[in-house]
């Protein structure tokens, strides 16, 4: 379940235009796109204007091209650009439909269900919100929602958020990751460690926020907290090495850093809806690139039928997961290609005794 929520919230911090499609709603598990659109935090967009063309193998992205027919009925076509043999390609119309995040619906329910004293006004617009006062635990604190703090316009967002310096105790949620630099006493707490889905509705958690700002103590079945290991500035993913070894742990090397080993739990990887918790799919699919030696193509039989379809997915959020471990933005893996498959840009070996 967090595992979608770490995808989407990363996705749509990244880029202001980001877009889901069905095919990758499929992926949400445990009612994660249900309770989202119930809440009107996904809200439909315009159709995608171009799409990955069905009739090669290319991956070619083409413009779509809509067309009434006689009759009324409309039709979707790309045209292949990869290959001269294919031509006109049909587009089910459903596979042209996108969802994105409502920042302003975001807001509003966050302020509402954290008990800020709003209403939540929209400073820049889709990009940060002040969310109003509230008392956590005894310590009064002001909120605010910011969106996208390292994109394009982050220099003016950070600038607008020093202008409440003055502010007893300004808390500022953002998606995943947090900004780099000073921000005096600002603190910032990540959407996705108070966020939840539970019975088809999203919750915001001002328990969770009053454990992240170390207003409370943690309870024993509170949902697992992920250490992180950050990687410096100017490093990437080259600069590290990880050794997995039995009983779900991994010992995490960065160069000029130091080695550490760390559990499946303290690395993002586990299953949130079990306790005691057990280690989720992508530690499965990391465990692979650990036997594969950093790299897997489709050649290599791993898993079941399932697991191997959703094998794009599963990179991506295992690079998600890692970026936050490692605090960065910087991708773990080479991109994709047909021959070489997923390869990691880090070097990981397997030293389990029992596989
Ligand atoms: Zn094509």
């Amino acid at each position: 379940m967090r595992d979608a929520i770490i995808n989407i919230l990363g996705t749509a911090e990244a880029s202001d235009s980001a877009a889901f499609a069905d095919s990758e709603m499929l992926d949400w598990r445990d009612g994660v796109k249900g309770a989202l659109l119930s809440d009107g935090i996904l809200k439909e967009l315009d159709h995608a204007r171009a799409i990955e063309c069905d009739g090669c193998d290319n991956r070619c992205i083409e413009k779509v091209r809509i067309r009434k027919r006689a009759g009324g009925s409309v039709i979707a076509t790309v045209y292949c650009g990869a290959r001269d043999d294919i031509g006109s390609v049909n587009v089910p119309l459903d596979r042209l439909r996108r969802w994105g995040i409502d920042w302003d619906r975001l807001a509003h329910l966050v302020c509402k269900s954290l008990g800020a004293s709003g209403p939540s006004e929209n400073i820049v617009p889709r990009r940060l919100w002040r969310l109003g006062g509230n008392n956590i635990d005894g310590m009064k604190a002001e909120l605010f929602l910011a969106v996208g703090l390292e994109r394009a316009g982050g220099n003016d967002l950070r600038k607008e958020i020093r202008s409440h310096a003055s502010l007893p105790s300004p808390v500022v949620i953002i998606p995943l990751k947090k900004p780099p630099g000073r921000f005096g006493d600002f603190r910032f707490v990540c959407l996705r460690s108070i966020m939840n889905v539970s019975n088809g509705r999203s919750l915001f958690s001002l328990d969770e926020l009053a454990i992240v700002l170390g207003a409370k103590k943690k309870s024993k079945n509170a949902p697992v907290v992920v250490k992180t290991f950050p990687l410096s500035a100017g490093k990437d993913f080259t600069a590290v090495a990880m050794t997995l070894y039995d009983g779900g742990k991994m010992d995490v090397n960065i160069s000029g850093a130091g080695s550490e080993v760390y559990s499946y739990e303290d690395m993002g990887f586990a299953d949130g809806r079990r306790t005691p918790t057990t280690p989720n799919d992508l530690w499965g699919v990391l465990n692979a690139f650990a036997q594969f030696h950093g790299q897997i193509t489709w050649k290599d039989n791993i898993g079941s039928q399932k697991e191997r379809a959703n094998l794009k997915k599963q990179v991506s959020l295992v690079s998600s997961v890692l970026q936050t471990f490692f605090q960065t933005n910087e991708s773990p893996f080479h991109p994709y290609s047909k021959e070489d498959g997923y390869r990691t840009r880090f070097v990981i070996t397997d030293s389990r005794t029992n596989r």
